[in-house]
């Protein structure tokens, strides 16, 4: 057996994200040696760059919200698809959650009476979202760093795990290379937590950052766990459009809580027009009872700006199709008009979305206290992922965890925004305190060496081989694919087009040959990076093939309608011994008597 750099922990962590983190700090205050490992450096991952907050139903702002608002809210967003029981904790468990933040050193924007501040999202009643401007993603990492760091986990940054390995049924190790030398890594850990982000980089036009391949989707398929809802894939409604350099860069959902609306080439507020019945009473009826929701008036509803991201990014795109689009294809989105309302509205949008201002003006040239943004539809958030045991986080691979975006569950067909930053604080914790008890209880498993061997070999093909292909090629094709033919509308024909793509990459993927030689090679990563963005794609499709009805985010063009015979099953996808993926619909298991009747006082 070849000697590779071994490590041995009882709790391994894939992913230095919000989650990752989270379970990081949980597990060590548990008592487990942790090891933390990150594609980038540390500080880096997806998690800081989200910018409107976290949801969390303090009641600061409005002392109507509470545990049950916020549960409800959730599972309309996600169109009753949602796993109940993650909705519960996670509704329950949030606020305490954010204080625990704070009490550790994070700095949040204020109530004049000295409170967390939150703030206007779509989806959500009431003002939900604890923020520190628009950088709340930023502080989250730096607080949870700040924290964990005391605690003593290990930290392997520019380490990739490529894949899992198992003894028996359980989990036993991750495999990989650190990416400055590419010298072999073997990680062995009596429990794995994966915490390895979204898929965004299977789509062309994205928000997402070079690091989201979907590893862990494809890891714990690949290892033998269940995924689930796979189909449903966020498409923002708010994306960067012009200039082409830097296309799909998100404008948060906190332009629009801050009092921005949508407006098309003819001035129209085109929101207005199209209402979903699940929203109808939540919704304002006019302009002005729009603008003073924003404003904090109780008696007022939601704009229709302030809708769910599947219903708003369709409306974007129908404006277009229609032929009412700005010049570079999107629509546009005024902060700039609440000159008419507030003195000082320069300084005012200056102070509440400091990014926004700064991304604009140096990316665009653009200064959106003057003018509108162009903005459209950008990948963004991936609902599917691992199905996980609500309270423990395991999957069905014992010892194996996972939480935050690659694991499945808490956002049903749609993900309400800021949602996201808390399923991280919660079930990060949970993820962490669970994979400490397993590793407290079980031994580390032995590794077969055969299977490391073959590991090893597959990883050094593109070295090896000859052949024709280049990895950026093979990407850019699968990102075309997947952004024409299984995007925001889908169609029956398209996605089996997709399907025949995707199966002329796979087989393009093994002739990529890369040059040089292992250290920082990034189109060897890049190369590696494949099979995961092809499984998670192939599944995507195939998922999104079965669903012959639109729900939240998946929206079909040839079943336009929501179908009841769908609406209480999740699609679940799983590894055949004979290597092929296997789909099958499982019932949402029946809700809780007290949760039924907490949906049924909130309609
Ligand atoms: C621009 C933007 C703004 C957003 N704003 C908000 C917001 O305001 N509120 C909200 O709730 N949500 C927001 N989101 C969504 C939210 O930020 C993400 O869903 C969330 O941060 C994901 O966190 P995570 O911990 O699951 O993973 P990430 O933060 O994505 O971290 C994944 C980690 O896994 C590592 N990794 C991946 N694969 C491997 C591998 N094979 N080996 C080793 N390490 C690996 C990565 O290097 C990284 O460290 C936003 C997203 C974007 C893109």
């Amino acid at each position: 057996m070849t000697e590779y750099v071994t490590h041995e922990h009882d709790v391994l962590i894939i992913g230095a994200g919000g989650a990752g983190l989270r379970a990081a700090v949980e597990a060590s205050a548990c008592g487990a040696r942790v090891a933390v490992i990150s594609k980038s450096l540390l500080g880096k991952a997806h998690t800081v760059m989200a910018e409107g907050g976290i949801a969390a139903a303090m009641g600061n702002v409005d002392d109507r919200d509470n545990w049950r608002v916020h549960f409800a809210d959730t599972m309309r967003g996600g169109q009753y698809l949602s796993n109940w029981r993650m909705a519960e904790l996670h509704a329950k468990e949030s606020p305490a959650r954010v204080r625990e933040l704070e009490a550790w050193g994070a700095l949040f924007d204020r109530t004049r009476d000295g409170r967390i501040l939150q703030r206007n999202f779509g989806g959500h009643r009431y003002p939900r979202l604890a923020h520190v401007g628009d950088r709340t993603g930023l502080e989250m990492i730096r607080t949870l760093q700040d924290h964990g760091i005391h605690l003593g986990f290990e930290v392997f940054m520019e380490h990739t795990i490529i894949t899992l390995l198992k003894a028996g049924d359980r989990i036993a190790a991750g495999f990989g290379y650190d990416r400055e030398r590419g010298r072999f890594h073997l990680f062995r850990a009596k429990a794995v937590v994966l915490a390895t982000g979204g898929i965004g980089r299977a789509y062309k036009i994205t928000s997402n950052s070079w690091e989201y391949t979907g590893d862990g989707h494809s890891l714990a398929y690949h290892a033998g766990a269940a995924l689930m809802d796979m189909e449903f894939v966020q498409f923002h409604p708010t994306g960067m459009i012009w200039p082409p350099s830097v296309r799909g860069i998100l404008v948060t959902e906190g332009v629009r809580g801050e009092g921005g609306v949508l407006r098309n080439r003819n001035g129209e507020r085109f929101m207005f027009k199209d209402i979903p019945p699940l929203y109808v009473n939540q919704t304002a009826n006019s302009e002005e009872e729009g603008w003073r929701y924003t404003q904090g008036d109780k008696d007022a509803k939601r704009p229709p700006e302030l809708l769910t991201r599947d219903h708003v990014a369709r409306c974007i795109r129908r404006e277009v199709r229609e032929g009412r689009g700005s010049p570079h294809g999107g629509v546009f989105l005024d902060i700039a008009w609440i000159k008419e309302r507030i003195p000082n509205a320069a300084e005012h949008i200056k102070k509440k979305l400091p990014s926004m201002y700064h991304q604009f003006k140096q990316l665009a040239d653009i200064d959106i206290t003057q003018e509108p943004m162009e903005v459209g539809p950008t990948t963004h958030y991936m609902m599917g992922g691992v199905r996980v045991d609500a309270d423990s986080q395991m999957s069905d691979v014992p010892g194996l965890f996972a939480a935050g975006e690659c694991a499945a569950g808490l956002h049903g067909a749609n993900r309400l925004g800021g949602n996201s930053l808390s399923d991280l604080l919660v079930f990060g914790k949970r993820a962490g305190e669970y994979a400490a008890v397993f590793a407290r209880e079980n031994p580390l498993g032995e590794v077969n060496s055969q299977e490391l061997g073959l590991a090893e070999k597959w990883a050094l093909q593109p070295f090896e081989r000859k052949g024709s292909e280049n990895p950026y090629a093979v990407q850019h094709k699968l990102q075309d694919t997947m952004q024409e033919l299984v995007g925001i509308v889908r169609r029956e024909q398209e996605m089996l087009q997709a399907l025949d793509h995707i199966r002329e990459l796979k087989a393009a993927s093994e002739r990529v040959s890369v040059d040089g030689n292992r250290e920082y090679n990034t189109g060897w990563h890049t190369a590696l990076d494949l099979h995961h963005l092809l499984t998670v794609s192939e599944i995507v499709t195939r998922a999104a093939l079965e669903r012959k009805e639109s729900r939240g985010a998946h929206f079909r063009d040839d079943f336009p309608t929501k179908d009841d015979h769908f609406g209480n099953s999740n699609i679940a996808v799983r590894k055949g011994t004979d290597g092929e993926m296997q789909f099958r619909w499982e019932p949402t298991p029946a809700m809780r008597e007290d949760l039924q009747q907490v949906i049924q006082e909130m309609k």
